[in-house]
C-alpha cells in the first residue's frame, strides 16, 4: 500500500516523494490503477478522501509518458491540415470541470505541484475574476485545464479554447455541479462536435452521491465504465 506500488513514471513519482504524501488513500489506491488501465470511471468519494490526486496523478502521468492516443493524433493532424489550429487558441489534452472557484483553484494548485518539471502546463479559468488575465495565462500554453463550467463556455465562445484534443475529461463533484444548475453548460462542453466522443476520450466522474441525475449523466458521458464507491 505504497505509492511505489503504482508506477507513474519517474517525474510524477519524484513529485509524490517531494510532497508530504507517503501512502495512497483508499480512493487513490483503487482509482489510479483503473484510470491507468484506460477505463472510464464513476467514483463516489467525499471531499477529503484524496480524490483530487486520484484523478490528477494518472492523467498527468499518461499525458507526459504516452501523450494523446493514436485516434486523437489522427484528429489533430487532419484538423491542422485544415488550418483550424492557431497558436493563440489552446487545445488542452485534459479538462477538469469543477463547481466552484475555490475547488478549481485547489485542483490547479495540486496539478502544479505534481506537474513540476514535467513540461505539462496546467491552467485554471473560473468566473468572477478578470477574464483578460486568464486569457493571457492560457496563451502561454495549456495542456491541462481546470475550469468552472460557465467561464469555460465563455472562453470557448471567444475562441480561446478548443476541445479537439481533450483525451482526458474529469467531472469533479458532479452532484454539486448539477445542484448549482450547471447541467446545460456541462452538456454544451461535453456534447459539442469537436469534443472527442466517449470511448475515444477517457472520462472520469467523481461525485459524493449517486442520484438518478448523476446516473443519467454517467450513462451519457461514460463508456463501459467501472463503478467505484469508497
Ligand atoms: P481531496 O479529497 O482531494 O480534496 O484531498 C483532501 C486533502 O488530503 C488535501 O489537503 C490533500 O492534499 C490531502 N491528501 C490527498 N492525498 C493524500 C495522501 N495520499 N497522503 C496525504 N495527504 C493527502
Amino acid at each position: 500500500d505504497q505509492f511505489a506500488d503504482i508506477d507513474m513514471g519517474e517525474i510524477i513519482m519524484g513529485n509524490i516523494a517531494l510532497s508530504s504524501y507517503t501512502h495512497p488513500t483508499p480512493v487513490q489506491k483503487h482509482a489510479i490503477p483503473i484510470i491507468k488501465s484506460k477505463r472510464d470511471l464513476m467514483a463516489c468519494a467525499q471531499t477529503g478522501s484524496g480524490k483530487t490526486a486520484a484523478f490528477l496523478l494518472p492523467v498527468l502521468s499518461q499525458i507526459y509518458t504516452t501523450g494523446p492516443g493514436d485516434a486523437l493524433l489522427a484528429t489533430k493532424n487532419s484538423a491542422q491540415e485544415n488550418g483550424r489550429f492557431s497558436r493563440r487558441k489552446q487545445y488542452p489534452l485534459a479538462l477538469i470541470l469543477a463547481p466552484t472557484r475555490e475547488l478549481a483553484l485547489q485542483i490547479y494548485d495540486e496539478a502544479r505541484k505534481f506537474a513540476y518539471r514535467s513540461r505539462v502546463r496546467p491552467c485554471v479559468v473560473y468566473g468572477g475574476a478578470d477574464i483578460g488575465q486568464q486569457i493571457r495565462e492560457l496563451e502561454r500554453g495549456c495542456h491541462l485545464l481546470v475550469a468552472t463550467p460557465g467561464r469555460l463556455v465563455d472562453m470557448m465562445e471567444r475562441g480561446k479554447i478548443g476541445m479537439d484534443h481533450c483525451c482526458y475529461l474529469t467531472l469533479d463533484e458532479a452532484d454539486r455541479m448539477l445542484d448549482m444548475g450547471f447541467e446545460p453548460q456541462i452538456r454544451r462542453i461535453v456534447e459539442q462536435d469537436t469534443m472527442p466522443p466517449k470511448g475515444v476520450r477517457q472520462t472520469m466522474m467523481f461525485s459524493a452521491t449517486f442520484p438518478k441525475e448523476i446516473q443519467i449523466l454517467a450513462r451519457d458521458f461514460l463508456e463501459d465504465y467501472i463503478f467505484l464507491a469508497v
